[in-house]
């Protein structure tokens, strides 16, 4: 593909773009997870991706965030990128406070939640933007409570994690990574592991942000939030998108047989 490789701001940058990774590849040793993924994610748009455990979704995101170094390719937010050498082009390491920049634009939403078992919930929520920010603290805990109040958890303020519902958890969590006023929130699949009846809070909450025009990537197999809230589906099998459109045209019409298949699985 010929693009520019200019190093800081992307002259080929469209400024409706948030993100764009293009041709990541990422390897574990001999395995190949991710074999040249490519998508650009605009302003205000809600991306859904699916796909067999394994194909690359949870590393995907992982490497949007620095969570994880990338073999080649690059992951432009707001047209700029990191992990580069200006010299050679070569990938680098980053610096831990270059990745924090970058980072910082980037709330993330994990599985298993990943609270602060210690801290109480306003804690949690204001312990990056003290840190990271350097925002007063009695700036951050007025932005914590009027977050805990947006996810429906006014009275948990002084909660434990280990007192909270895993529904609870995870709104707390949605607090936390919001708290930074991120650009893109990217969720790993935020309902999976909770029980059936608290499913629903979760995604309400999330349909709120969408609402509000939060540009997300989430990765997720509840099929009726992706068809109500997604503007995109996305398809990933073996380390590829193999397939994306809008949720109704795939999942009704899916071109792929690894689409249908999943599909079918899901039904
Ligand atoms: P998905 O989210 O679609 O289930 P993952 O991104 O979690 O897929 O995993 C993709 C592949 O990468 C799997 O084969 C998984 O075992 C492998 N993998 C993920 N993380 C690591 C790691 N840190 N080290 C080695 N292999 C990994």
């Amino acid at each position: 593909m010929a693009h520019h490789t200019n190093r800081e701001a992307d002259i080929t940058h469209d400024p409706g773009t948030v993100l764009s990774a293009r041709n990541v590849v990422k390897r574990f040793g001999a395995l190949t997870v991710l074999d040249g993924v490519s998508l650009d994610v605009h302003r205000q748009e809600v991306v859904v991706m699916i796909g067999r455990s394994g194909s690359g979704k949870t590393t995907f995101l992982r490497c949007l965030n620095h969570l994880e170094s990338i073999d080649s390719g690059e992951v432009l937010v707001n047209g700029r990128r990191v992990g580069y050498r200006e010299e050679t082009d070569q990938p680098v390491e980053e610096s831990p406070s270059k990745i924090a920049v970058a980072r910082r634009n980037i709330g993330f939403v994990f599985q298993h939640f990943n609270l602060f078992a210690h801290l109480s919930a306003l804690d949690n929520i204001t312990a990056a933007p003290i840190k990271v920010l350097g925002l007063p603290k009695n700036e951050a805990q007025e932005r914590a409570r009027d977050l805990l109040k947006r996810v429906g958890l006014a009275d948990k303020a002084d909660a434990r994690p280990s007192t909270l519902s895993g529904g609870e958890k995870q709104r707390v969590a949605i607090a936390r990574a919001l708290a930074m006023r991120p650009e893109l929130m990217l969720f790993d699949e935020p309902t999976s592991a909770l029980d059936p009846e608290m499913v629903g809070e979760v995604l309400a909450v999330m349909k709120e942000l969408a609402t509000e025009g939060m540009t997300m990537i989430v990765v997720s197999h509840e099929m009726s939030f992706a068809r109500s809230v997604a503007d995109r589906l996305v398809m990933f099998d073996s380390g590829h998108i193999v397939e994306q459109g809008p949720p109704e045209r795939l999942i009704t019409a899916p071109q792929h047989d690894r689409t249908r298949s999943f599909l079918r699985l899901l039904t």
